[in-house]
């Protein structure tokens, strides 16, 4: 049998042919946080803290003329934290920082292509598949 078909009709579990496409993608967020050194000192930073969150998520819709249409975005599941670096230079601002003295700026960066993937609406079988 040949895998032709971009989209498959039919879920090979159930037989059920109401089956929903939606696209799986991750999403990096890149964040900085710089604390301003404010004694007086050489630095113009007290520290930086660096890293990324990576989140991934599923959208789903529907095709139609082979255009994919977005009816819904939701997160799936846990949310990764790392820390990519930290560098304290003014030990006597990092001491008496709290947690608003720090300025925090982020970007984002998706993963534009992600990957497309049909589930049976009713068992849930999931199926690879190309758009
Ligand atoms: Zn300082
Ligand atoms: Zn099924």
């Amino acid at each position: 049998m040949h895998m032709d078909t971009a989209i498959p009709i039919i879920c090979k579990h159930c037989g059920s042919q109401k089956l929903t496409p939606f696209r799986k993608y991750t999403q990096i967020t890149y964040y900085h946080y710089l604390l301003p050194c404010t004694c007086g000192n050489q630095y113009e930073f007290a520290a930086v803290r660096t890293g990324h969150i990576t989140r991934a998520y599923e959208e789903w819709g529907y095709f139609k003329d082979n255009t994919w249409t977005v009816k819904d975005t939701k997160r799936v599941g846990p949310q990764d934290r790392r820390v990519d670096g930290s560098d304290i230079l003014c030990h006597r601002c990092y001491e008496i920082a709290d947690d608003s003295s720090w300025q925090y700026t982020e970007f984002r960066r998706e993963d534009l292509d992600g990957e497309y993937c049909v589930r049976c609406e009713k068992c849930h079988h999931e199926m690879k598949s190309s758009p």
